[in-house]
């Protein structure tokens, strides 16, 4: 059986939406007053994109077999990202075969050890990643579920994340999880709104839709502590991200501070299996949030889950569109995903990283068929439409 070897790998740039999900214009919900760790400077707390949130801009990652197959990823990661996939990491694939999959992951991480580790090498990674899966996929016009092990279910169920889980329910969710609006630099009175926020939400969606809050690492432990106890009465699924990613301590505290059948969550940060290796071993969260494109990617997640499996937490991917779709359906530790719901008010379906993908699926009624993933990879095309920029080009 011959097997075709790697022949180009090229890295593009591109901005708004997509991948990078937080570039998005004024007036959207996902940059309206949001709690950060920013949130100690008053100039910073009205807007994410004040602060950068949205300076990366997508990374695309393509990379071109001998047979004239081409795989491909959308990431955050955007120019540095495609200066290190050119300048650096094409030496592991190009010449390389299309199997090398696990061999190429270790010579990427190993040989960015000294300055990579976390952050935006694991994005890199990731994305490059994730195209070889998608390009062996469509080299044996199998799905990339199907090359993981096959699907356990024979659909998947979704939450939405938006500022509006009222809809989300209306819209067939099972649940739905709100950015917290109020972080500890606003007080006692910035408390009281965000349970008054959560009280209301519960009032319009009934006791049995779950509703969870999203702190985006930024609170402290006190202040986590009173709003998951001030969050009891309200049905509070789980509290997410409460704390700094580095603050593994904080986790295990908070987790055996937060009311009983409350559950702590946190990953979305976090990278590669050493790093989860921290948030579970020291007992930090119930569900890990691994983004599938920045964790490592395909190759690593499944590491990351088996391990979260023997320790009994619950893989939930962060965000990820199809690539924690292909992931989610295969894995019985995943019984749910995550769906961003990307519409500026929240209250349309539109697919998580629009309009980067020709193909990307979308939950209806809250739920995805598996028969919607049975195409070759991840099922789906770059939107070639779109302006993409090659700073590096070899
Ligand atoms: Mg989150």
């Amino acid at each position: 059986m011959s097997t075709p070897t790697i022949k180009h790998v090229r890295a593009f740039t591109l901005t708004g939406r997509g991948a990078d999900y937080h570039d998005q214009e004024t007036g959207h919900w996902i940059d309206d007053h949001i709690s950060t760790p920013l949130g100690r400077y008053p100039e910073y707390r009205q807007s994410r994109q004040s602060f950068g949130i949205n300076v990366l801009g997508t990374l695309v990652v393509e990379i071109e077999a001998t047979d004239g197959t081409v795989g491909f990823s959308v990431t955050t990661g955007g120019e540095i990202g495609a200066f290190i996939v050119e300048k650096h990491l094409a030496r592991f694939l190009e010449g390389a075969k299309v199997t090398d999959i696990e061999k190429i992951w270790d010579q990427m991480f190993h040989a960015t050890l000294f300055y990579g580790r976390k952050g935006i090498v694991l994005n890199t990674i990731s994305g490059i990643d994730l195209a070889l899966w998608d390009l062996l996929g469509k080299i044996r016009q199998e799905p990339v579920h199907q090359l993981l092990g096959g699907a356990v279910r024979d659909e998947l169920q979704f939450y939405a994340t938006g500022s509006r889980p009222d809809l989300a329910k209306d819209m067939g969710f099972i649940g739905g999880k709100m950015p917290l609006q109020y972080g500890p630099n606003e007080g006692e009175e910035g408390l009281r709104k965000n349970l008054e926020h959560l009280a209301e939400m519960r009032e319009k969606v009934g006791t049995d839709f779950w509703l969870m809050f999203d702190c985006w690492m930024s609170l402290d432990l006190n202040y986590a502590t009173r709003l998951a106890k001030g969050a009891a009465e309200f049905g509070l699924k789980w509290i997410e991200e409460a704390l700094a990613p580095d603050d593994y301590w904080g986790y295990a505290a908070l987790r055996k501070n937060v009311p009983n059948g409350m559950l702590v969550t946190t990953g979305e940060h976090e990278a590669t299996r050493w790093g989860f290796r921290m948030l579970l071993e020291m007992g930090c969260c119930d569900i890990i949030q691994p983004d599938v494109g920045w964790c490592g990617g395909i190759t690593e997640l499944i590491k990351i889950s088996a391990l979260a499996d023997a320790h009994n937490a619950m893989v939930v991917p962060h965000g990820s569109s199809v690539y924690s779709y292909h992931f989610v359906i295969t894995r019985t530790n995943s019984p749910f995903a995550e769906f961003l719901n990307m519409s500026p008010k929240a209250d349309e379906i539109v697919p998580m990283f629009s309009p980067q993908l020709i193909g990307e699926p979308v939950p209806i009624n809250g739920r995805m068929r598996a028969s919607v993933l049975d195409k070759p990879g991840f099922g789906v095309e770059l939107n070639t439409a779109l302006k993409l920029n090659r700073p590096y080009a070899r």
